[in-house]
């Protein structure tokens, strides 16, 4: 039976890089917000499935998008020495990325979190959603353990990734035909990785490792490789890689011996993905230089889904508007990064459209067109197929995240709905508060 009865003025569900942003910009601007989390930890799909890096701060001229809450979250990640910061992309998807420690960025997130007065609840999924009249009137969550709570909020911000919210309100949603969603993986980090044999081989071996790439040296705090392929080659020759790859991406933290490897692919589920966790690591270990020692230090905490189920708002940002780096009176944030789409059958990594320059993101892609209490942010805002995979990325995440989350508090404490807020009154704040793009 359901016991409590919470009524927050601005519900944020998934605490991940637009939930985190979301949470904070509507608690700093006044509103009591709560945020509801289904693990044990904030930081989402970046902290928690081990991302090479938080990518898309800047465009590919190296002109800053992402501002705001992200850059916060990286400023105060660097004070802790948990990220280098933002660094040169070598092999240029944009100007730059920005690799972090994962378990660092996490806290720093809750640090932030706290000092905004965000209340937090973890293990806590929702599970149900009521609506009257065109609104959500609750919000049903499950926390492991202790049962379930009623929320009735005045405004909700999914940030669930996955468009939790809107699917359980019966809101309209949009999908892809099932051949056209992007493949799964998981992520992989060792340690003990021997850096100098590894970094003397890529040297010894251009002609294995992408256009531009920067061999680092084995006392710095970044190295970033695509490539391998010679190598895949001989481990799926010799039955120790199962599945085909052509290339993997190894982001590095040379000085502690750690690297994240992205190679895993299925359309199949966990079980495969861990069978091809362990192949890695063997591989890794026979083949790559300075591999010997390596260990598996950690996977992903979940199967990392590149798309799912996408709102559909008051605007939907689509191909054309990103490849033209369209601009909108009602932008609330820009972002850059290429349109990247991983293809489920093809052993390459993926096919990238890069963008002449940042495109502007309307206020519309975050609204749901039917109810006029719910915002979205992050992976799951309005967007077609193909600018989802620009969207996607976290640093449009963070943008998209604060937004809504201002937009949220602005409703809130406004006494007005999300399809009546003042985009103009929105934008400033947005600028106020470091936002870049938000004219
Ligand atoms: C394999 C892979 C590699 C990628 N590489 C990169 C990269 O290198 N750099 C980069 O910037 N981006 C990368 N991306 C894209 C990026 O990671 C995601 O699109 C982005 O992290 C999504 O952020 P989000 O805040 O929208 O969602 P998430 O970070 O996924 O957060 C959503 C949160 O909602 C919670 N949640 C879900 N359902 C419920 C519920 N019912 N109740 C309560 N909580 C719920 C989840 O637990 C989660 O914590 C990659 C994606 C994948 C899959």
């Amino acid at each position: 039976m359901d016991t409590n009865v919470l009524t927050p003025q601005v519900l944020v569900v998934g605490a991940g890089s637009a939930g985190v942003s979301a949470a904070v910009a509507a608690a700093e601007s006044g509103a009591d917000t709560l945020l509801v989390e289904a693990t044990g930890h904030v930081g989402g799909t970046l902290a928690w499935q081990l991302l090479e890096h938080s990518a898309g701060f800047h465009d590919a001229a190296g002109n800053q998008v992402t501002g705001g809450v992200g850059q916060r979250i990286i400023a105060l990640l660097q004070s802790y020495g948990g990220s280098p910061g933002h660094i040169p992309d070598d092999v240029a998807y944009t100007a730059t990325r920005t690799p972090v420690n994962h378990a660092e960025l996490a806290m720093a997130e809750a640090v932030l979190l706290h000092r905004a007065g965000v209340t937090l609840m973890l293990n806590t999924a929702v599970v149900g959603v009521s609506t009257v009249d065109s609104k959500v009137a609750e919000v049903r969550v499950e926390t492991a353990g202790s049962g379930g709570t009623v929320i009735r909020p005045t405004i909700v911000v999914d940030c669930s990734g996955d468009a939790v919210v809107f699917a359980l309100a019966g809101a309209a949603v949009q999908t892809d035909r099932p051949g056209r969603t992007q493949p799964v993986s998981l992520l992989l980090r060792l340690g003990g990785v021997d850096f100098g044999p590894l970094l003397d081989h890529a040297r010894a071996h251009p002609e294995d490792f992408r256009a531009g790439s920067r061999i680092g040296r084995p006392d710095e705090d970044h190295v970033n490789l695509w490539g391998f392929g010679a190598l895949l080659d001989a481990g799926h020759a010799d039955g120790r890689l199962s599945w085909r790859r052509t290339e993997l991406h190894l982001a590095g933290w040379p000085t502690r011996g750690e690297a994240v490897l992205n190679v895993t692919r299925t359309v199949s589920g966990y079980l495969i993905l861990a069978n091809q966790v362990l192949e890695t690591v063997a591989w890794f270990r026979r083949y790559v230089p300075g591999g010997a020692n390596a260990y598996l230090s950690a996977v992903g905490d979940r199967v990392g889904v590149r798309e799912s189920r996408r709102i559909l708002g008051l605007r939907t940002l689509t191909q054309d508007d990103v490849l033209s780096a369209r601009r909108d009176e009602t932008a609330i944030g820009m972002g850059a990064f290429p349109i990247d789409v991983h293809d489920a059958d093809a052993p390459g990594l993926s096919h990238t459209d890069g963008l002449p320059a940042a495109y502007d993101i309307p206020f519309g892609t975050l609204a749901a067109r039917d109810l006029t209490n719910l915002l979205a942010g992050g992976r799951c805002i309005s967007t077609t197929h193909e600018a989802n995979g620009s969207a996607r990325i976290t640093a449009t995440c963070f943008t998209t995240g604060e937004a809504a989350g201002t937009a949220a508090a602005l409703a809130a404490l406004g006494g007005t709905d999300t399809h009546a807020v003042d985009v103009g009154k929105l934008q400033a704040t947005l600028r106020s508060r470091g936002v870049i793009g938000a004219r």
